[in-house]
């Protein structure tokens, strides 16, 4: 009997690499140290599942950081996201594309892809252990050799390491994959919280907890986000907070908000002056009125010390200024990032350096895979982090099928 194949990690890497290696010839057994598998992709979305985005390879490329997008190239043009729909649809899970271009299953339920991708697992000849976790991987003349458990060690001929990170340790998230790359010569990138809400006492915020931005722009040096944001107690949240949460690497961090992404400053400039020829006098809260929601455009106004009945007529050029600055440039005082319990992901992980990108091999350890989150390769809200894991996964399960034809 030749030794099996063991994928460490029954999330959205580790199963839908499983769901890849059929007709192996040897077993393959997916080892999850949780007593269900893929918890995250069951909670993701609101438990309805973004798993991809309605972009071209080259436009998911573009929203991740420059080593980020180099190292997922060959995922993404290998596994686009419309394959990975027809993937699922062919497994009766259709999709649909709804608000920035995120993809949902079209049924609305996160369950549906776990099903699918285990069933495929299964379907593939895959062995799903739960409540089993990997303690080590033992090697032997520098190539895997087995894999260490509570009951004893587990020969293998190839380990895929699809152990996820330590965000949302309440769905699973643990840091026990990066000790296993540690141990087995990888380098780590220090993580740190990742699509997580900025924590911050603004006074302009603070009074409109509760209320959603349809479209701010939000920036931070050179790097800018754009998508909706929602105020609460502790600061913003909502994608574009959670998408910018993953630059913010030094704290205090001074965001700069631009309340309506569709407005610049020449759009909210214009539409302060008088029009012409008009009828009677026009409220500074009615002009604001097209760009904000009504009680956003209250609250500027009352942060600037505006009456609530002032008119265009009667503004003045330092509160025009103000108005304007306030509108399309506020600043925030980032004090604090939500920590790992708020994190949908993890940034940092794996070195990318130390991971062949075409293959997901190892470039320590000879038999040794790695792929998903455990990798240092966060992207934005959207469906990019699981397409990534589930990508990588594929790009591992034909690379292990290749090196074992040939061994
Ligand atoms: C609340 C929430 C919502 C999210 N929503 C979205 C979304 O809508 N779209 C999107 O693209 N992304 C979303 N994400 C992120 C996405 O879920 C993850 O990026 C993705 O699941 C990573 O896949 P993975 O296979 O690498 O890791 P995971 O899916 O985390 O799977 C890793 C598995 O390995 C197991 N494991 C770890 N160590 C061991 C060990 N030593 N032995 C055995 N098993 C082990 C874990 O228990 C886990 O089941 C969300 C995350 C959260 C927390």
């Amino acid at each position: 009997m030749h030794p099996p194949v063991v994928i460490v990690g029954a999330g959205a890497a580790g199963l839908f690499a499983a769901a890849h290696l059929a007709g192996l010839g040897r077993p393959v057994i997916v080892l999850e140290r949780g007593d269900r598998p893929a918890r995250k992709v069951l909670a993701a979305g609101g438990a309805r599942c973004n798993f991809t985005n309605d972009r071209s390879p080259e436009g998911m490329l573009s929203a991740l950081p420059t080593a980020a997008r180099r190292f997922l190239k060959p995922a993404m043009y290998e596994l686009p996201s419309e394959a990975l729909r027809r993937w699922f649809a062919e497994r009766g899970v259709p999709s649909v594309v709804e608000d920035r271009r995120c993809v949902f299953p079209s049924s609305g339920r996160s369950r549906d892809v776990v099903e699918a991708m285990l069933a495929a697992a299964r379907q593939a000849g895959a062995d799903v252990r739960t409540g089993v976790a990997c303690r080590g991987v033992r090697v032997e003349d520098g190539h895997v050799a087995a894999v260490r458990t509570d009951d004893g060690d587990l020969p293998a001929a190839a380990v895929l390491l699809a152990c996820g990170g330590p965000a949302a340790p309440h769905l699973g998230g643990t840091d026990a994959g990066l000790g296993l790359l540690a141990d087995l010569g990888h380098r780590l990138v220090p993580v740190r919280p990742g699509l997580t809400p900025l924590l911050a006492d603004d006074p302009l915020l603070r009074p409109l907890q509760g209320i959603t931005f349809e479209a701010v722009r939000l920036r931070l040096a050179r790097h800018a986000v754009e998508g909706p944001a929602l105020c609460a107690h502790f600061g913003l949240t909502g994608p574009a907070a959670l998408d910018m949460s993953l630059a913010v690497d030094t704290l205090p961090a001074n965001i700069v908000m631009s309340l309506s992404a569709s407005c610049t400053a020449d759009d909210v400039e214009s539409c302060l002056v008088v029009p012409r020829g008009g009828h009677g006098p026009v409220r500074l809260s009615t002009a604001l009125g097209q760009w904000l929601p009504r009680r956003v455009a209250a609250q500027v106004m009352q942060s600037l010390g505006i009456a609530p009945d002032m008119t265009l007529s009667r503004l003045t050029q330092a509160d025009r200024r103000a108005v304007v600055r306030c509108v399309t440039g506020h600043p925030i005082r980032v004090t604090g990032l939500g920590d790992w319990p708020l994190a949908m992901v993890t940034v940092g992980g794996g070195a990318l350096g130390d991971v062949e990108p075409r293959t997901m091999r190892s470039r320590k350890v000879r038999g040794l895979y790695v792929a998903g989150e455990l990798l240092d390769v966060a992207g934005p809200t959207g469906g990019w982090n699981l397409h990534g894991a589930m990508a990588t996964g594929l790009l591992a399960a034909r690379a292990i099928r290749a090196d074992l034809a040939q061994s």
